[in-house]
């Protein structure tokens, strides 16, 4: 199995540090809105890279942060007058609703820096007695970048011209660094700001730091894999590089993975460019199945422009699986002859040759784009060759293949019913047309059919109100 690793810029054979396990780290979200579809990338792209390796046999030990202190966390909290774990706890809620929706499986754990500050300490502890990090007289600990001779690496940036470049751009507030290059570990508490005792000062960690802890914690010094987007590249994965191998001696993660951009209009997809949809916002048009299949339509680190176009035809595709997978399901059920016939062992190996396929492809850094072409021919092979005379044994096999290869993609195979916001609301208010001709039998008859569908209807004095039950 090859990955790109964006450490030495080529593909690489994949060796796990211990035969038959993997240790995965993957930067989650910082929790202070809805997560944009933009966040959903990686999500979903390092899901199925999980998924993959679970099909080929190895243990996963996946670990995912959610970043719950932060400047627009507080910010947040400060204009609803609230505290801020009010706000992270309400977003790691609906961030993990949204997950569930993406069929993105929970990780193995899921730490939040607010409950890792001990964590924090410790490494920065490490790095200050190792010389490698040092106190400004604010109480403010930066990471000195001049003692780690690997800072770099990872994005490919020489400390020379770093230090030059980071000259011209001054940040305020951070007067005591020694060297512009260098980076923030810990800070002083701000009036109102959530905080936490240190041997510097009473204060808070910067961001980089929480991985290196939390990496350590779950899965020790060293892992396999790192992943997330490829604006995380510098400074957040370098720092990362540094702070923990500046603590350990050690190589800290084998193979860093990152992926493109989720663009509009060919941007990048941002909270601050204003240009995002909420996963939220395209579950009320779609089957979150389909955005699903539209990233993985893609490889992982090609960018991918989101349109309603391109979501339309994933949602076409996704239903010719699914119509494909109807019919052999149907076929199987009614098939008069048990073993496979002489006449359709071609195409039984021809199907061998497409799961193959698709598994060459995925061995090729997760080269999903091509995955979901195996995925095509394998329901075109089934919709050209099985038929009523089909034996159970060949089309059994279809469905199996279809059936793992989707979930290797996190594709549920049953054909959900989904019920969209705006058909609800449509049946709701034919309903209450129902009611004012007085027409009650029918009004009952919509609302069992609601029913019937999952939806729960309350009449109250400000109206209806409607919930999934
Ligand atoms: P953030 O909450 O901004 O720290 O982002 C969480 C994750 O989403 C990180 O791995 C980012 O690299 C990734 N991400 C943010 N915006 C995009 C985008 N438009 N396309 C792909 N990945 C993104
Ligand atoms: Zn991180």
């Amino acid at each position: 199995m090859k990955i790109f690793n964006t450490l030495s810029g080529r593909k690489e054979e994949f060796i796990p540090l211990e035969p038959g396990k993997v240790k995965m780290y993957v930067c989650g979200p910082t929790v202070y809105n809805f997560i944009h579809i933009g966040n959903a990338r990686p999500m979903i792209v390092f899901d199925t890279v999980r998924r993959y390796l679970e099909y080929k046999g190895y243990e996963v030990n996946f670990v995912s942060n959610f970043t719950d202190v932060d400047d627009k966390i507080i910010k947040k909290a400060m204009e609803e007058g609230v505290d801020s774990s009010v706000i992270s706890e309400r977003y790691i809620k609906e961030c993990k609703e949204d997950m569930a929706a993406m069929n993105v499986r929970p990780a193995t754990v899921h730490p939040k820096a607010t409950e890792e500050i001990g964590g924090m300490l410790d490494l920065i502890k490490t790095l200050v007695d190792k010389g490698h990090a040092y106190k400004a007289e604010d109480g403010t600990v930066y990471f000195r970048t001049s003692s780690f001779k690997e800072y770099g690496k990872l994005s490919h940036k020489n400390l020379d011209d770093l230090q030059s470049g980071f000259r011209e751009l001054k940040v305020t507030g951070e007067d005591g660094k020694e060297d512009p290059a260098d980076f923030v570990l810990w800070k002083p508490k701000k009036e109102g700001e959530p905080y936490w005792e240190s041997p510097w000062c009473q204060g808070r960690p910067g961001w980089h730091i929480e991985c290196s802890a939390m990496s350590r914690k779950y899965l020790g010094e060293q892992i396999d894999i790192h992943g997330g987007g490829e604006d995380l590249i510098f400074p957040h994965h370098e720092n990362e590089i540094a702070q923990s191998e500046a603590a350990s001696g050690k190589e800290f993660a084998k193979y860093w993975m990152h992926n493109g951009f989720l663009n509009i209009d060919n941007k990048k997809m941002s909270k601050s460019l204003g240009n995002f949809f909420t996963v939220r916002e395209i579950r009320e048009k779609f089957d979150l199945q389909v955005l699903r299949f539209f990233m993985l339509s893609a490889h992982y680190r090609s960018p991918l422009n989101f349109s309603a176009q391109l979501m339309e035809a994933s949602k076409n595709g996704l239903e010719r699986i699914y119509n494909g997978l109807d019919k052999l399901r149907e076929l199987e059920e009614k098939a008069g002859q048990e073993k496979l016939l002489d006449s359709e062992k071609a195409w039984y190996q021809e199907s061998r040759e497409l799961v193959a396929k698709f598994e060459a492809a995925m061995e090729d850094d997760f080269n999903t784009a091509d995955g979901v072409a195996a995925v095509f021919e394998l329901v075109k092979l089934g919709n050209s060759t099985a038929d009523g005379n089909s034996s159970r044994e060949y089309v059994a096999a279809l469905r199996e293949s279809l059936e793992a290869l989707c979930g290797v993609l996190g594709i549920e195979t049953e054909r959900k019913i989904e019920v969209l916001d705006q058909e609800v609301e449509a049946m709701i208010a034919a309903r209450g047309q129902a009611r004012k001709e007085k027409n009650f039998a029918l009004a009952d008859e919509i609302r069992q059919k609601l029913l019937d569908m999952g939806i729960v209807l309350e009449d109250t004095r400000e109206g209806v109100k409607w919930k999934r039950a």
